[in-house]
């Protein structure tokens, strides 16, 4: 082998590693943020390199994704961490809003710009190998099996977590997500007929505290909901 060789052979090993190694500590509860600094790089870059960002996709996946970029007007369709901002294409993804990445219906598909999808993905949303780790934890520590009862504002239902999940006011992060849209689709209906009813721009931009291009963006949504 030669050095070359050898020196990559190395490098990719080294890589493999960092993956292994992140993913546990984040199983482990750490912080992306806490990760990043102990592997010196950006908390962006070990959501990407967890999440597995760089997986490859086929071409039909890819055109698909173009096609949901084009329907949303290339724009993030989130748009509340990017207020304001001009968001380069490149800097767009498709999220899906159930969590599934194999799940491609259009319908479950959202055009957001980075820093609106890492918003989706931090949900306070506790999974379920840190929930099992906690549990053994407290176990151990013999404190009582106390459970809270929480009624997710999305579906309804009731489920129980840990005391110190009481904060949380979903059942799963998909119930999360699909919430928030509900939400933002009712907004923007909101927005769009006050603007046909005579509302000017300023008005409204008084009125729901949003950036001019918040509220256009608003009323193109509505325009498209209410077609579709
Ligand atoms: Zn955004
Ligand atoms: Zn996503
Ligand atoms: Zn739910």
């Amino acid at each position: 082998m030669t050095d070359v060789n050898r020196r990559i052979k190395i490098e990719v090993m080294d890589r493999i590693k960092r993956k292994d190694k992140m993913i546990s500590l984040r199983s482990l509860g750490l912080s992306y943020g806490s990760i990043a600094k102990l592997f010196n790089c950006s908390r962006q870059r070990v959501h990407q390199i967890i999440s597995g960002y760089k997986l490859k996709r086929n071409k039909e996946t890819e055109l698909l994704f173009e096609r949901i970029k084009q329907r949303d007007d290339n724009q993030c369709q989130w748009g509340e961490r990017c207020k304001g901002e001009e968001v380069w294409p490149g800097n767009l993804i498709i999220h899906h809003i159930d969590f599934n990445n194999e799940n491609n219906n259009p319908s479950n598909l959202i055009t957001l710009c980075k820093k609106c999808h890492l918003y989706f993905h931090s949900f306070n949303h506790v999974d379920k190998k840190i929930e099992k780790k906690l549990q053994t934890q407290k176990w151990r520590e013999g404190i009582r099996k106390e459970r809270i009862k929480i009624k997710c504002l999305n579906c309804g239902k009731i489920k129980k977590f840990y005391p110190y999940q009481a904060k949380i006011k979903f059942c799963d992060r998909k119930c999360h997500s699909e919430y928030q849209i509900k939400n933002w689709n009712k907004k923007a209906m909101k927005i769009y007929k006050l603007h046909r009813t005579g509302d000017s721009i300023q008005d409204l931009m008084k009125q729901f505290s949003m950036t001019k291009d918040g509220i256009y963006k608003a009323i193109q949504r509505a325009k498209k909901l209410s077609t579709s």
